[in-house]
Formats: structure tokens, C-alpha cells, sequence
């Protein structure tokens, strides 16, 4: 009898170190959408309890940022080994309670390594420049400092990644961490946090409660997010919460980066490697059931390969194998719950009302009826309209013919969102048009690869609705620094800038 969900997760928790009060006994189920049973019972937060969180990050935060960036860098150093050694247990947390596939789970640890990594590097490399001064004997230069307790709210869909990006840089950075993951996904919140503590502990002498999580669902996200004493507002999920938590968090001057919702789309040209463009596209719309912020959700194909690449996709749809992730050969696992099913079966209708061709959507019946898996929908379109210039986040495939690239590319812009995109072209000219000024408005643009899978080194986020917000690589840790001007001057007068004279 193949042992319960529920106890393997106790079990990997256990072995993390996390007390077994504090997913046995709380007020809050956790349920795994794998089967739809309840697997932990958490207590949550409160806002009095949440302030007190941050009151001692604030605290840990002054400690912290005298500590040298190299050194800080040494615990994320420890923090990564830690998670190379709990990569598998982590991961299959990461499956039972997001119902992604081992390879997406293990792959979702692997990216915290490589930010961890990532982060170590640029513990050494928190550069400010030297700047031309116009005045004699002066030095003029700007200096990156650490900026404060940075609140981290976070996704169910990357329940453990998008903590890292941003814990991994706010902590070499100098700042301390209070993090509030999706109530959909607290235990592998508590198991990140267990794991981070290990590190911790062999560090040695970093300050107490430099990272903490709190439990709980949106009041308590508010509680971070109205809090003064929180620098900085991560926040990573739909539209609907970023256009709550950006003007609340700015009435106070704090400072946000918003990580929110996509309606990604792909062009196929004529020229496309067809058999790449099937294999990137099955996988970017179908993948983690539709449930990626970067997931294809709108297709644009020429209307010259439109009857070769649709039925192919269509085949692939029709074929693909929908199941338990935990078992083997599974590509596509369930929606998280009934209310992401019941977004999806009204957007299918919607697409029929406008007049598109539905194939595939329908529900599956895997495991029980708790729990909600469906085969993933590609619906032919006549055109951009109704429920395709919004995200529904579930595996639904839009896909209309196009004949004149530039008018491809204007709807192709045409939604609210603007996180990722891709061509899928072997023309010079098409590929570079995308990428130009005149092109993909999104802050992902991509060749010949899909819309979803991006790596840690480049930065991570989108225009518009998306929020505007950059994640991870690149120069995205400017993000969790505040940045000082200083001009010294090391001559013996006191010559004003731009000529200015005041003698007295
Ligand atoms: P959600 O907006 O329902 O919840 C996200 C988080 O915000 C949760 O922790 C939730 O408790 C919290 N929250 C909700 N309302 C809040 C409020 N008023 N104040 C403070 N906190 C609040 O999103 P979800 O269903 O968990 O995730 C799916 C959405 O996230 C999709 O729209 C997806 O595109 C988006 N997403 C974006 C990215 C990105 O990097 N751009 C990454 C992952 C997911």
C-alpha cells in the first residue's frame, strides 16, 4: 500500500527539523492538490505576530548590515549547500503540495542553487562608480548600502524559487528577510526556512531572526505590506493582489518590486523550425498544467504553416499524459484547486461565445474527485478577443492565424500584461524586428526557445500589469540597496557647482 501523502510529508519535515506542532496543530489545512487530501494543519500569523516578526528583523537588519558583503556571501554559500543536500526531499515537497512533476520540483530546487550561487559571486561585486566631477580636487562616487527588512510575498505556482531569488540577493546585500508565503504552500515555506537555519547555525555569528516566515494568507500579507519598517515589498502573484499591494506600499514611500500576472504569447513565422516551435510550445502552454507566470497562453501562427503546426499541436494535446506527477511518465498534473477548474471551464465557454473552436478542457477523473486535473485545452480563435487578453491560469492555448507580421506583433502587445514572448523564426530580419523597439513590449523576448524556463542570471519580470519589477540576475540586486552619492573634497576651497558664487 503506497504510503500517504500526508506522512511523507511529515516525514521530509521532520527530517528538516521542523516542529511537528507547527503543521499538526494549527487552525489552517494545507491540502495537496495531487489528490486533494489534506495534508498538514498550520497555524497562522496574526498581524500583532507579524510585527513582532519584524520588529526583530529589523533588529537582526542592524546587525547585519556592518557584517562585510563577502562575509554575508560566505552564509549563502552554506545556504546552497545545504539545499544541494536537501534538493530531493525539497523537491518532492515542492510536488505534493504544488503538484508539480519530480524533474519540475527537483528543477525548482536547482534554481535556488543557482541563485545562491549567483548571489555568492556578488557578494564580491556590489560595485558603485567613480563619476567625472567638474570641480578641482574632487572625488565624486556612488555607494551601494543595504536598505532594510525586505518582505517577501510569494506565489502557490514557485512556492520555493521566487523566496530564494529574493532571499538569497537581500541577504548578501545586507538586508534581513520576513517572508509570507501562498497559503496554498506553507510547508514548504516552514521546510525552506528549517533548511536556511542549518546554514545559519554552522555560520556561526549572524544575527538572530535575520530570516523569519510568517504564516498566513492576505491580512497577513498586509501586515507586511502597511508595516514601516519594511523597506522593501517583494510581492510575486495575480494582477488583482499587485494592484492592491503597489498603492498601499507607495502612499508609505516604501518600496515595491511587483511580480504578477502574464498573458504570454509566441509568433511562429514562416520560416520556423516547426518541429522546435511544436516541442517549445507544448511545453511553455502545457508544462506545470498552465500554472507558470511565464506559461503560452496565446499563439500566432502564419497563415502559410498554420495547417501543418496546428494539427500537430493539436495531436500533442490530444495525446499527452495527464496524472498523478508523483508517478512516472506524467507530464501534466492537476489545477491547484476547484476555483482555478472553475476559471478555467468559464474561459472555455467565454472562448466559445466568442467564437472559438475548443478542443480538449475537459476534467479528468485521477486519484478522487477532490482532486482536479484536466486535459489541457487549445482552442482555435478567429481572433483576439474575449477571454484571450486575460490570464486564466490554467493550460489553455489560444491559438489565431496571422499574415502580416508587424499586425502580429501590434496584437501580440495588445493585452494588458507584457512578462514574456517568443519568435519562433529563422529570419534575420523577423527575429531582430521582434527584439527591436519596435517589437515584443515584454520584459522576456526570446528566439527559438518558449516563453517559460528562464534562467537565474538574467533578470526576471515584466512590463505593464506585470508590474515592472526585476527579479534575480543581472543587476536586480540594485532593487535591494539603497544608493548613495558622495562628492569629497580634497582640495582647499569650496568651488560650487555650475559657477555658482556665494561669498561671504
Ligand atoms: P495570488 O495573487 O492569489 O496570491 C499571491 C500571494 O499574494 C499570496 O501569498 C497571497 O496570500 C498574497 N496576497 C493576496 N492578496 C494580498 C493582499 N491584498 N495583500 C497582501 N498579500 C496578498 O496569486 P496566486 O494564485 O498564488 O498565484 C498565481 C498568480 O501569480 C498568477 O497571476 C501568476 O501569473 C502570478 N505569478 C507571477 C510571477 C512573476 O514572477 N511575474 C511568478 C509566479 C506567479
Amino acid at each position: 500500500m503506497p504510503q500517504s501523502l500526508k506522512s511523507d510529508a511529515h516525514e521530509i519535515l521532520s527530517r528538516f527539523g521542523v516542529t511537528a506542532t507547527r503543521y499538526t496543530d494549527g487552525s489552517m489545512d494545507s491540502f495537496s492538490p495531487v489528490t486533494g487530501e489534506a495534508v498538514a494543519s498550520v497555524t497562522p500569523d496574526t498581524a500583532d505576530s507579524t510585527a513582532t516578526s519584524i520588529a526583530k528583523a529589523h533588529a537582526a537588519f542592524l546587525a547585519w548590515r556592518t557584517t562585510p558583503a563577502p562575509k554575508r556571501g560566505e552564509l549563502v554559500r552554506l545556504f546552497g549547500e545545504e539545499l544541494r543536500a536537501a534538493k530531493d526531499d525539497l523537491g518532492r515537497l515542492v510536488s505534493i503540495e504544488a503538484g508539480k512533476s519530480p524533474s519540475e520540483g527537483a528543477g525548482e530546487v536547482q534554481e535556488m542553487i543557482d541563485i545562491c550561487d549567483f548571489a555568492v559571486g556578488l557578494s564580491r561585486q556590489l560595485y558603485g562608480l567613480t563619476i567625472a566631477t567638474e570641480r578641482p580636487g574632487h572625488r565624486m562616487m556612488e555607494t551601494w548600502h543595504p536598505l532594510g527588512v525586505v518582505g517577501v510575498i510569494s506565489a502557490f505556482n514557485f512556492p520555493v524559487a521566487v523566496w530564494s531569488w529574493n532571499t538569497a540577493i537581500a541577504l548578501v546585500c545586507g538586508n534581513s528577510v520576513v517572508w509570507k508565503p501562498s497559503e496554498k504552500t506553507p510547508l514548504t515555506g516552514l521546510a525552506c526556512q528549517a533548511i536556511l537555519d542549518r546554514a545559519l547555525k554552522r555560520f556561526g555569528d549572524a544575527p538572530e531572526n535575520l530570516s523569519q516566515v510568517v504564516i498566513g494568507a492576505a491580512d497577513v500579507g498586509q501586515a507586511l505590506v502597511d508595516n514601516p519598517q519594511v523597506a522593501l515589498v517583494s510581492a510575486t502573484g495575480s494582477t488583482r493582489m499587485g494592484r492592491i499591494v503597489g498603492p498601499r506600499v507607495a502612499e508609505r514611500f516604501g518600496r515595491c518590486i511587483l511580480e504578477l500576472g502574464g498573458n504570454n504569447a509566441g509568433i511562429v513565422t514562416p520560416s520556423a523550425d516547426l518541429d522546435m516551435a511544436l516541442r517549445a510550445v507544448a511545453f511553455g502552454a502545457m508544462g506545470t498544467a498552465g500554472q507558470r507566470c511565464t506559461t503560452t497562453r496565446r499563439l500566432f501562427v502564419h497563415a502559410d504553416v498554420y495547417d501543418d503546426l496546428v494539427p500537430r499541436l493539436k495531436k500533442a494535446y490530444a495525446s499527452v499524459s495527464v496524472g498523478n506527477p508523483l508517478t512516472e511518465n506524467v507530464l501534466v498534473g492537476p489545477l491547484i484547486d476547484k476555483d482555478a477548474f472553475d476559471g478555467m471551464q468559464s474561459a472555455l465557454s467565454a472562448a466559445k461565445n466568442a467564437g472559438g473552436t475548443v478542443h480538449g478542457g475537459e476534467r479528468l477523473e485521477v486519484e478522487t474527485d477532490a482532486a482536479f486535473y484536466v486535459k489541457p485545452a487549445i482552442v482555435e480563435m478567429p481572433s483576439q478577443t474575449g477571454p484571450v487578453v486575460e490570464e486564466t491560469f490554467a493550460p489553455i492555448l489560444y491559438v489565431m492565424r496571422y499574415t502580416d507580421l508587424e499586425e502580429a506583433i501590434a496584437d501580440h502587445n495588445a493585452v494588458a500584461a507584457g512578462l514574456s514572448s517568443a519568435i519562433f523564426t529563422t529570419d534575420l530580419r523577423e527575429m531582430e524586428q521582434f527584439l527591436s523597439a519596435a517589437g515584443s513590449d515584454c520584459g522576456i523576448a526570446n528566439v527559438n526557445i518558449g516563453t517559460s524556463g528562464a534562467e537565474i542570471g538574467g533578470a526576471f519580470g515584466g512590463e505593464k500589469e506585470t508590474g515592472g519589477g526585476r527579479e534575480s540576475g543581472s543587476d536586480a540586486w540594485k532593487a535591494y540597496m539603497r544608493r548613495a552619492t558622495n562628492t569629497i573634497n580634497y582640495s582647499r576651497e569650496l568651488p560650487l557647482a555650475q559657477g555658482v558664487v556665494f561669498d561671504i
